[in-house]
């Protein structure tokens, strides 16, 4: 139904009267596909000559035309007989030329009439014709609802036809003349010409309204049926080609924002997941993710989370291995040329890496090197990777405490990563490196959760076959990765986690075995670094000695590969500066570029006054040797500790205080000053906490020197833990100890009897001129320590 938006310039124009003024002949003006109903106004294009004559005659005279219905729009020049009898005398009220020719007029029905004869036929119909006047509209109450409901019915009709203009019921409701609302609903109905021109020859009123309710009632219908038949094929469309749509969409507005950056990268890395080994799970989630990043442009922040978790599953190794050579022999020789000394460890290596090939599963315990720093813990990990010739990777757990940077952080968090186990997967691309857990007695735990538990996870064979980062999303198969751990000291390690590792103990080096590290492997290193390799110049044992001796103070070596760089360092510009250097490098070189030596032993010497005594303690960084001074005042017999000293050894203070008490007439101490005199006990240096049982031996030597005023011989290093009774019970560490005592200079050492069997265990070249005294009680230890 096409309304055409024209109001009636003057709805009872088209009822003018009886008519008169109209000729009773007129041109024929055939209309093909309309049926012009009186009132009603109507652009009409007129293409055929004849039609374009007659409108241009009529538009020139009178301005009145008879326009009839064509029987068949189909014939292009119509005959009398292809031409309706009735139709409307219309008014041309404009002529609108067109540029090709045509022209198109606005007419508007005035009367119907009926063609008597025609008369003419050239140059265009001409007719004789009769006007036939509309009957009077019934002003009865049934008429008046027949109308009303006519009304409705077309606005039904345009609210339910999307084509229509609701302006059209605005029209429609405006009307008043009942006749013209008829011909106007008549002219805008969606009916066959047929049926229209029927409307037309209907001369009763009643008659016309009562057909064309029918009408309308069969198009509300259609209507009616045809908004179900839409609504329920859009239905259809949302659920199934929304997506499709609206994907289409979003790729053309992400081609106008920012071109097909991610389509190419999409494409490279759907390349590289073809070629990897995934289970099931993974690639489905790669597909997802991927699917997903197809749909992003690369600048939203989004893009960049997907991208970096594809970016990990790709660079991650899947089932990639490298293939292990247990050839014991070979593996031996690598150990060898690698470390000097450590043949037992050695030993205990070879023998793991026998069991490992025999058994052909990594479910044996996982060694654990404990010792201090710089005696070689990491570099027999490298050593063991390169001795089965699997590819080595380094983390360090030192400063641990959060679960999530073993485990990962969940993708969701701002800045999330993958945990470092995987992340050292990803850096050494193979699925089965050996992996050195560095510092794992460093892990720690506290409210942001214990990351032993998930290291737990990892260490072990029966879990780690499945382990789950949070951020990969995805288990992680580890029973391949040959993980060693290595730590400062065993104390450090969280319970459960020693559980599941073999601790192997390595004690720090004596100067006879750092000189031999430093000419075998310290120098040639450092040499090679300094591209050095090619000239000759040596640096002998002597030089070496002076260098460990007097400017590191360390169980390793670390210190001391430093100080050859820096030695090698000075070569170099030498070298390069004056094209020479010196065969052979003296200890008046070394001073030259070290700078003064950093140790004196003399310090024992000049430091010994009473009431100072000298003792034994092991540190995380390996043995050494500390002071203890005691000084009395005037006063009341007040104890005060200072050095930053634990619990465990003020207690030993005031243990070895009360012995003295309870035996001072034995070492001739007035009982008197115990109350006259405050007691100052001071372990240098402050700022380094110290704590333990060993030293307890040594206070209460400081002690005694400071209560008899009696010196305490000079070189002498004291180390045992006491008792009330007057015991000296054993205590830990003992090579560490005595290599630190050696180290320093001392010269004879007191420690308790049950110790000798540790002495005994060093290599007696390494302690050569250190002198063990052993003895049972406290009161022995002041006979041996005490000047008499
Ligand atoms: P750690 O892990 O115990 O702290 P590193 O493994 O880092 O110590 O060792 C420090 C340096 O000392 C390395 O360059 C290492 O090669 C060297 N080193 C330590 N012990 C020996 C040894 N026995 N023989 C040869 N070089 C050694």
């Amino acid at each position: 139904m096409d309304f055409i938006p024209i109001i009636p310039l003057n709805e009872s124009e088209g009822e003018t009267g009886d008519g008169t003024d109209i000729p009773t002949t007129i041109p024929i003006l055939p209309l093909r596909n309309t049926v012009l109903f009186p009132g009603v106004v109507l652009p009409i294009t007129v293409g055929r000559d004849k039609s374009i004559k007659a409108v241009n005659d009529t538009y020139k005279a009178d301005k009145l035309i008879g326009v009839v219905a064509q029987k068949d729009s189909n014939v292009e020049d119509p005959t009398i007989n292809d031409i309706e009898s009735i139709g409307t005398v219309a008014r041309i009220v404009k002529q609108i030329k067109m540029p090709d020719g045509g022209t198109t007029v606005i007419i508007q029905g005035r009367s119907r009439f009926r063609i008597l004869s025609i008369i003419e036929e050239q140059p265009y119909f001409k007719a004789k014709i009769e006007i036939i006047l509309d009957e009077e509209a019934p002003k009865d109450e049934d008429f008046a609802a027949y109308v009303s409901n006519i009304k409705d019915m077309a606005a039904d009709i345009i609210q339910l036809s999307p084509n229509i203009p609701s302006e059209a019921a605005i029209i429609l409701r405006n009307i008043e003349n009942p006749a013209f609302l008829i011909h106007f609903i008549s002219s805008n109905l969606n009916a066959d010409l047929k049926e229209k021109q029927d409307l037309l020859e209907t001369d009763h009123i009643r008659e016309r309204a009562d057909k064309l309710m029918k009408m309308l009632q069969r198009e509300l219908q259609f209507a009616e049926l045809k908004n179900k038949v839409t609504n329920k094929t859009k239905v259809e469309l949302d659920k199934q080609q929304r997506e499709y749509f609206l994907q289409q969409q979003m790729k053309s507005i992400k081609e106008e924002l920012g071109g097909d950056v991610n389509e190419r990268e999409v494409k490279e890395m759907q390349k590289k997941a073809d070629a990897k080994k995934w289970p099931v799970t993974a690639k489905e989630l790669f597909q997802k993710g991927i699917e997903k990043l197809e749909r992003m442009h690369p600048s939203t922040p989004d893009y960049s989370v997907v991208y970096n978790h594809l970016d990990l599953m790709l660079d991650l190794p899947w089932e990639e291995y490298t293939e292990d050579k247990y050839d014991l022999r070979k593996a031996k020789k690598i150990l060898d040329r690698d470390h000097y000394g450590m043949e037992k460890i050695k030993e205990r290596i070879l023998e793991y890496l026998a069991v490992l090939k025999l058994k052909g599963d990594m479910k044996s315990p996982i060694l654990c090197f404990v010792g201090p720093p710089g005696i070689g813990k990491t570099s027999l990990g490298r050593s063991i990777a390169s001795a089965i010739g699997r590819k080595y990777v380094r983390q360090s757990l030192g400063g641990l405490h959060d679960e999530s940077e073993i485990r990962g952080h969940r993708k969701t968090y701002i800045g999330a990563m993958p945990g470092r186990i995987l992340q050292s997967i990803r850096k050494v691309k193979s699925s089965n490196p050996v992996m050195i857990l560095d510092e794992i007695d460093k892990v720690g735990s506290d409210f942001r959760g214990d990351p032993s538990s998930a290291l737990l996870e990892v260490l072990d064979p029966e879990q780690n076959h499945t382990f789950y980062d949070n951020y990969l999303e995805l288990e992680y198969d580890l029973s391949k990765v040959l993980f060693i751990a290595t730590a400062n000291s065993v104390q450090g390690i969280q319970p459960a986690l020693r559980d599941r590792l073999e601790i192997i103990d390595l004690s720090g080096y004596a100067v006879e075995e750092k000189i031999e590290i430093a000419r075998q492997h310290l120098i040639p290193k450092q040499k090679e670094a300094h591209g050095l390799k090619n000239t000759n110049f040596t640096i002998n044992d002597k030089v070496i000695e002076k260098i460990i001796q007097e400017y590191t103070r360390e169980s390793g070596v670390r210190e001391l590969d430093r100080l050859i760089a820096a030695v090698m360092r000075n070569q170099a510009k030498e070298l390069t500066l004056k094209e020479k250097i010196k065969p052979s490098l003296t200890i008046h070189d070394i001073e030259r570029i070290l700078g003064r030596s950093k140790y004196n032993n003399e310090i024992y010497k000049n430091a010994n006054m009473a009431g100072v005594a000298v003792g034994l303690a092991w540190t995380y960084v390996g043995g050494d040797i500390l002071f203890i001074e005691t000084s009395l005042s005037d006063g009341k017999g007040e104890l005060r500790l200072t050095g930053n000293l634990g619990n465990v050894m003020k207690e030993s203070a005031s243990t070895a205080l009360s012995y003295l008490q309870s035996n001072a007439k034995k070492y001739g101490i007035d009982s008197k000053l115990f109350d006259k005199k405050n007691i100052h006990i001071h372990v240098p240096e402050g700022a380094v906490p110290k704590d333990g049982p060993s030293a307890g031996v040594t206070m209460l030597a400081s002690l005694a020197s400071a209560f008899t005023d009696r010196k305490i011989k000079p070189f002498v290093a004291l180390s045992g833990e006491i008792t009330l009774r007057g015991q000296v019970l054993p205590v830990g560490g003992i090579k560490e100890k005595v290599l630190a005592a050696k180290r320093a200079g001392l010269k004879e050492i007191i420690l308790c009897a049950f110790n000798e069997k540790d002495v005994v265990e060093i290599d007696p070249d390494f302690i050569r001129g250190l002198k063990f005294n052993y003895v049972k009680t406290m009161n022995q230890a002041l006979e041996q320590a005490l000047i008499h």
